[in-house]
């Protein structure tokens, strides 16, 4: 049992920190939205004042806030919790932000003589509330060592991705790839639809075939296939256009600070931000085919 603060108990963050009371551990809880705040406390979390007053007196703290200006300015800011902290204390941030904020606040934090490590997460509301999130790990190996055992609390695959950033960057990568492989899949759709295939069909063979992804397999865009997949819930969420929006603009900008070449990228990016344009940000991210359907 380890005594851990948590900052930022929204969707994701609410039932990560349920899942490591659920697991012995003591949990101490902060968040702006005092509603966030009474749901932990009815699960038997301590309520902390502030941000500062979380990270005190405990062995390791994890924040789970919207994006990286939230992350610096609860680390970095005036009551920043890289100063309240005692010395050697585990920060985790899991999450998803830009790789060089990630960087310049584990090298704040390593420099205050604390242990930190990115670690964003895959898998969405669902998987945070039974524990089965995918994390993505960034940071030394002292670091991934200490981090490991907590984060099993709360997600079944815990990869070490490299050094400070490396989580980030997995999870800008792999986000990259399933906006990308989303759009692809939904165009297959229409493209047999307008042939006179099947959707079974399509499904079917590519499923099996070198068209197999992700996006067709467990979060098929088409109603039918998969029962789980929000097309049969007419994409509620799921993981919001929105969402997928962010991760896309972190992908567009971490490739321009590179020069990595990703037209494809750039290309997913303009048509989600076209949905969201039309006011279909809240839609679940395979909706997409919607909007290809009415531009046919
Ligand atoms: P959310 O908006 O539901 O929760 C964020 C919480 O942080 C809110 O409760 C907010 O009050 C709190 N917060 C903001 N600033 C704060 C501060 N200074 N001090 C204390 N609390 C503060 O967001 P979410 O859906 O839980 O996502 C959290 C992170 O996880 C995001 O970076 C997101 O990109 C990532 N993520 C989300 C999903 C998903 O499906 N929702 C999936 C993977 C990754």
């Amino acid at each position: 049992m380890t005594k851990i603060g948590f900052i930022g108990l929204g969707n994701m963050g609410g039932p990560m920190a349920r899942n490591l009371l659920k697991e012995g551990h003591e949990v101490k809880v902060f968040d702006l939205s005092g509603e966030a705040m009474q749901k932990l406390g009815s699960h038997g979390a301590h309520a902390a004042k502030s941000a500062a007053d979380a990270v005190s007196d405990v062995k390791a703290v994890i924040t789970m806030l919207p994006a990286g200006a939230h992350v610096r300015a609860v680390y970095q800011g005036a009551d920043g919790v890289l100063n309240a902290a005692s010395a050697g204390t585990l920060f985790m941030d899991c999450s998803t932000i830009d790789v060089a904020t990630a960087r310049d606040v584990c090298a704040a934090a390593e420099s205050a003589g604390m242990d930190m490590v990115d670690a964003p997460v895959s898998g969405g509301v669902a998987a945070a509330e039974s524990g089965a999130l995918t994390f993505m790990v960034g940071g030394g190996a002292q670091a991934f060592a200490r981090a490991q055992p907590i984060l099993e609390a709360m997600g079944q695959k815990i990869i070490h991705a490299g050094p400070p950033g490396a989580g980030q960057a997995a999870k800008v990568c792999n986000n990259m790839l399933l906006g990308i492989t989303m759009i692809g899949t939904c165009e297959a759709f229409l493209l047999a639809d307008r042939l006179g295939l099947e959707r079974q069909k399509l499904f079917d063979i590519a499923s099996n075939a070198s068209g197999q992804n992700w996006s067709l397999t467990n979060y098929c865009p088409v109603p039918g296939p998969v029962p789980s997949s929000p097309a049969n819930r007419d994409y509620q969420p799921g993981f919001t256009v929105a969402m997928m929006l962010k991760d896309l603009k972190l992908a567009q900008d971490a490739a321009r600070e590179t020069g990595a070449a990703t037209p494809l990228g750039a290309k997913a990016m303009a048509v989600y931000e076209a949905f969201e344009a039309a006011g279909r940000g809240a839609l679940d991210f395979s909706g997409i085919i919607k909007m290809l359907e009415e531009d046919d």
